[in-house]
């Protein structure tokens, strides 16, 4: 993949390989953004298109780029937590190789993935080496948590922020990854944007198994009747109660987008979300308190329950507020 390809940030990483190009870039660059947001893919795209030595950076095929891409390119130190964080000890033997001349001649790259699980005294060890840069490293730090870090580091940095793509970039991304247009557009309304969101669904068929489940659930709910036949399939499902709410809280993010002529997230599902018949915004509150309930310790089944009792008993409204369809009719 190219950089230039990144739907989204195009133009923003086109500016920034041209400063790597002439070498006027920074000395260490944060990016920042939520989880399958591509900071990481751009990050490594980015740190790959430095050592490059082709015409067309990053190349892919020459020397440099494959050992870049396998890992053994002896100038490119990557840090990411073996456990939970990293440690100080990382960074000073990370401080030590940095001492010594990089072996290409084109200075050291160093990639600190998930930079917020360095432990506050690893942040201040490389902190002295950020204020202070003793020969030629180019640092890339990668956070879905920029919060977590000293406000010291971050200042040091030049911020490349990212966001999660519209869901068509991101269906774009996934049809060039490889996927078929329709399935990239429901996973990409699925992931709400997010490609790496999309990449972990699209291999996860107990995830898609429990979303069919709990939208079968939803669908089952028309009266009083149904609420204990309608939640069953769902009370068995231990642990899978977060999953569940998560589903339910898009599934009525995207009622409510439908409810007041919005498009929703999930496009593909237009149909079977315009013949839903529950309140996007009861459904979101039901969602919050059932969270709230599961966290003070009542069953998932009593939490689930409650919420289909609330459920059918709040008609569907539009934006205006008007009562539109009923349960009760
Ligand atoms: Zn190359």
């Amino acid at each position: 993949m190219k950089l230039s390809e990144f739907a989204g940030y195009g133009d923003k990483m086109e500016q920034l390989m041209r400063s790597v190009q002439a070498g006027r870039i920074v000395h260490a660059l944060l990016f920042e953004g939520p989880r399958g947001s591509g900071k990481r893919t751009v990050a490594r795209l980015f740190a790959q298109a430095t050592v490059c030595t082709g015409r067309e950076k990053p190349c892919g095929v020459c020397p440099a780029c494959k050992r870049f891409l396998n890992g053994t390119h002896p100038d490119v130190h990557v840090l990411r937590p073996e456990k939970k964080t990293i440690g100080v000890d990382d960074i000073r033997a990370l401080i030590d190789a940095l001492a010594l001349k990089s072996y290409e001649g084109g200075g050291h790259i160093v990639l600190i993935e998930q930079a917020e699980s360095m432990t506050a005294s690893a942040q201040n060890a490389l902190l002295k080496t950020l204020e202070s840069p003793s020969g030629d490293a180019l640092f890339f730090l990668i956070t879905d948590a920029p919060g977590s870090l000293l406000s010291t580091i971050v200042s040091r940095c030049q911020r490349v922020r990212f966001h999660d793509l519209s869901v068509e970039d991101c269906a774009g991304v996934l049809v060039r990854r490889g996927l078929a247009p329709g399935r990239a557009a429901q996973l990409a309304g699925m992931a709400q944007g997010s490609v790496g969101r999309a990449l972990e669904i699209d291999g996860d068929g107990e995830w898609q198994a429990l979303r069919e489940k709990v939208l079968g659930s939803l669908e089952a709910l028309k009266g009083r009747a149904d609420v204990a036949g309608a939640a069953a399939p769902l009370e068995t499902d231990k642990g899978a109660e977060g999953d569940a709410l998560d589903i339910m809280e898009l599934w009525a993010r995207d009622l409510m987008a439908v409810q007041c002529g919005a498009a929703p997230y999930q496009s593909a599902e237009a149909g079977r979300l315009s013949r839903c018949r529950l309140d996007g915004r009861a459904l979101l509150k039901g969602v919050i308190r059932a969270r709230m309930q599961l966290a003070s310790n009542v069953s998932w089944p009593n939490a689930l329950e409650n919420m289909y009792f609330q459920l059918i008993n709040t008609p569907t409204t539009d934006t205006i507020g008007r009562t539109g369809l009923s349960w009760q009719r």
